[in-house]
């Protein structure tokens, strides 16, 4: 991290130097300023917030610059060859033929592909090299460019202001936050400004949420600007990120597409920071080293002095109160191009409307509608399996899981019951093991029963169901995707894996099927990300020339946030959910913390929170006690979890700095507890998921 000639420790604590890996330092240098903010803020060893932002290869030793892959290409000499000219030697043409096949450019084969030919291609292909018909050689990073203009797009007059306004800080630091419901061009936007910054000479980093990164995406940035980019995300091989580290580190690539951890990709020249989808909780890490993806990146443009777009039709009220506090700028995008118009919303009261299986009448009736019409459904629930419930009639006795304080999922295809909290699986019995008599019901719906339901409902409709059990596999939820598109599905059961960016133009219909969950949710972000979940997934219908309409199943018609739903007027949802967390004292007002604690043994985690909490008195009668609050360690809302007792302890304060004040101290003190032995205890510095 640095050097220095002194220590005041004695020499038998310091350790020799092993090895120098680098003549020049690995990280540029802001970026390890970053990193030590980084440490420092989120109260996490600086060590392992270095290996975060480090491809595995890096962290073993391994030479800075990846081994890119050996290719075969054909020589100028080898291109103007005859291929019968080799006819006496046979595999020596079929090198020759697939090399033309499958690099007609001259990008070449790697070894994996020559290998198809036969085990002896290797003697083939070194019989060509002495001929100087092929050489062998790196891969490069670059890939051949588009052709120019293959998507002629012409931004509309807001969408253009966007772009210039946002130009229009370009070497500052400045963050814009461009709200636009969805489909209203925002990505375009994003396009036209990257390509301003590319023509400069600059690099551009756009972080995606975890599920956002389809290959769709990434398409649509390959064919549209004429640069070389590369994405990070951790679908990645080790050796692939490496590769994209180095890339980016180089400046050999001039845009990054990554999800959260690209956040840390090193960057020769940046010029501009895209987060799309701002909202999304996936930015947050959740275990580990839990930082924010979003914070990292505007503390990390502050000190790069470029600007940062925060994109989203649902922005965090984090975000709209920097608006509000004049720290953010907001560009708006209030329509979709073209004549698309958001879709109507109607609420179905499930109070007095009977249901099937969860669905009332006039949502089925909507569907069938629908299916007529040649037109899609989506049905929206946000919860997988079959039904959240297996329950005894004869004796109440419900499926538990054994390791968690939850019920247990069932799940029909695969006949079992599941943990969705531990991933502890089991058969789903026949019969009651509590009083042996076959009467055990399933209740409620998740995506499976949805599923069922429709397909009895519509037998000759065809119903496609996303969610987790079937996307799984890797190339599942685009093979699916794929298929929506291509008008293969007349039903679609999903849960969120369906609301973000997709864009499927036949969807006219949205239904929700339980918007409750979260309304009154012990998690004071719940009715935020309710609403969040359930704009964008209404944002899925009618995105093409034929109106859509949402319909939204509800135990609490009258709720005044429904009705504000009603009318997509998100705004007015944050600034009344708002006037709520500003009078409950929470975030984005008030700046929390949370010290979690768990053990194998029951009490033991809230006996070493209750030391911690004595540990906070004290530093607390130091410091000016009125600025931080610490609450009294309480278990966790689902106590125990993989077999283990959870507690928490929450801190929250007005401001930040005496909050990291009192932190750094405080934590400082819990370290030297022995009893630190005895549990797994965190930090976590701005909680997103208090559970
Ligand atoms: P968002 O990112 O806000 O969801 P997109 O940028 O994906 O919106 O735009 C939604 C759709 O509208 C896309 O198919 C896009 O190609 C199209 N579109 C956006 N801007 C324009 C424009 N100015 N002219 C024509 N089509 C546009
Ligand atoms: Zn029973
Ligand atoms: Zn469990």
């Amino acid at each position: 991290m640095a050097l220095t000639t002194e220590s005041d420790l004695p020499s038998a604590r310091l350790k020799q130097i092993i090895d120098v890996l680098d003549a020049d330092p690995l990280l540029p240098d802001r970026l390890i300023r970053l990193l030590s903010w980084a440490s420092e803020y989120y109260h996490h060893p600086i060590g392992e917030v270095i290996e975060s932002a480090l491809p595995l290869p890096l962290r073993r030793g391994a030479p800075a610059g990846p081994r890119l892959p050996e290719v075969y290409r054909l020589t100028r000499q080898g291109l103007e060859l005859n291929p019968t000219a080799l006819d006496r030697a046979p595999l020596q043409r079929q090198v020759v033929t697939m090399l033309r096949a499958v690099a007609p450019g001259g990008e070449g084969a790697a070894a994996a592909h020559l290998r198809r030919i036969s085990p002896a291609w290797r003697g083939a292909a070194n019989a060509l090299i002495r001929k100087g018909l092929v050489s062998k050689g790196q891969q490069s990073c670059r890939r051949p460019g588009p052709a120019d203009g293959l998507f002629p797009i012409v931004l509309n007059p807001t969408q253009a202001s966007a772009v210039s306004n946002i130009l229009s800080s370009l070497g500052n630091f400045q963050t814009s936050l461009l709200q636009g419901i969805t489909g209203s061009g925002k990505t375009e936007v994003y396009l036209a400004a990257i390509e301003a910054v590319v023509a400069r000479g600059r690099q551009a980093l756009v972080l995606v949420p975890e599920i956002g990164l389809t290959p769709q995406l990434v398409e649509r940035f390959r064919q549209r600007l004429n640069v070389n980019i590369t994405v990070m995300h951790s679908g990645l091989s080790d050796s692939e990120r490496h590769r994209a580290w180095w890339a980016a580190l180089t400046g050999s690539v001039q845009v990054v597409l990554g999800t959260r951890s690209a956040a840390f990709a090193p960057l020769r020249d940046p010029g501009l920071f895209i987060i799309d989808e701002e909202h999304d909780t996936s930015y947050k890490q959740q275990d580990g080293f839990r930082y924010h993806a979003r914070d990292l990146i505007l503390y990390r443009a502050k000190l790069e002095n470029v600007p940062v777009v925060l994109g989203s039709a649902t922005p965090a009220f984090e975000s709209l109160v920097n608006v509000d506090r004049g720290r953010y700028r907001r560009i708006e995008l209030p329509s979709r191009p073209g004549a698309a118009d958001l879709p109507s919303a109607h609420l179905l009261d499930l109070r007095r409307l009977p249901t099937t299986d969860g669905l009332t009448g006039p949502l089925i009736e909507a569907i069938r509608k629908r299916i007529v019409r040649k037109e899609q459904s989506l049905i929206f629930l946000n919860r997988r399996g079959f039904a959240p419930v297996l329950y005894c009639t004869a004796c109440s006795w419900i499926a538990q899981c054994p390791r968690c304080d939850a019920k247990l999922t069932t799940h029909k295809q695969s006949g079992s019951l599941q943990c969705h909290h531990c991933g502890h699986r089991a058969p789903a019995p026949t019969m009651c093991p509590v009083c042996q008599k076959l009467s055990l019901i399933n209740l409620g719906e998740g995506t499976q029963r949805i599923e069922e339901t429709l397909s009895a409902l519509f037998p000759d409709a065809a119903v496609l169901r996303i969610d987790r059990d079937v996307t799984r596999r890797k190339g599942h939820l685009e093979a699916r995707l794929n298929c929506i598109r291509e008008g293969g599905a007349d039903i679609l059961v999903g849960t969120q894996l369906l609301t973000k960016g997709h864009d499927f133009p036949n969807v006219t219909l949205v239904g929700v099927v339980n918007a409750d969950q979260g309304l009154y949710s012990m998690d004071f972000r719940a009715p935020e990300h309710l609403f969040q979940q359930i704009i964008q997934v209404a944002g899925r219908a009618g995105r093409a020339d034929k109106p859509g309409e949402v319909l939204v199943q509800t135990w609490n018609p009258h709720h005044p946030y429904f009705e504000l739903l009603r009318d997509h007027d998100y705004s007015w949802f944050a600034h009344l959910a708002l006037a709520e967390r500003r009078a409950a004292h929470f975030p984005p007002y008030h700046y929390l913390a949370l010290l979690r604690a768990e053990s194998t043994r029951a009490r033991v985690a809230i006996e070493f929170l209750n030391l911690a909490r004595r540990q906070a008195g004290v530093v607390l009668r130091k410091n000016k006690p009125d600025q931080v609050h610490v609450l009294d360690p309480v278990p966790a809302p689902m106590e125990r979890r993989a077999g283990r007792y959870r507690a928490q302890l929450l801190v929250s304060a007005a401001h930040r700095t005496p909050l990291h004040r009192f932190l750094a101290a405080w934590l400082k003190r819990i370290d030297k507890l022995p009893q630190t032995k005895k549990v797994r205890w965190s930090i976590d510095v701005d909680p997103v998921d208090m559970y």
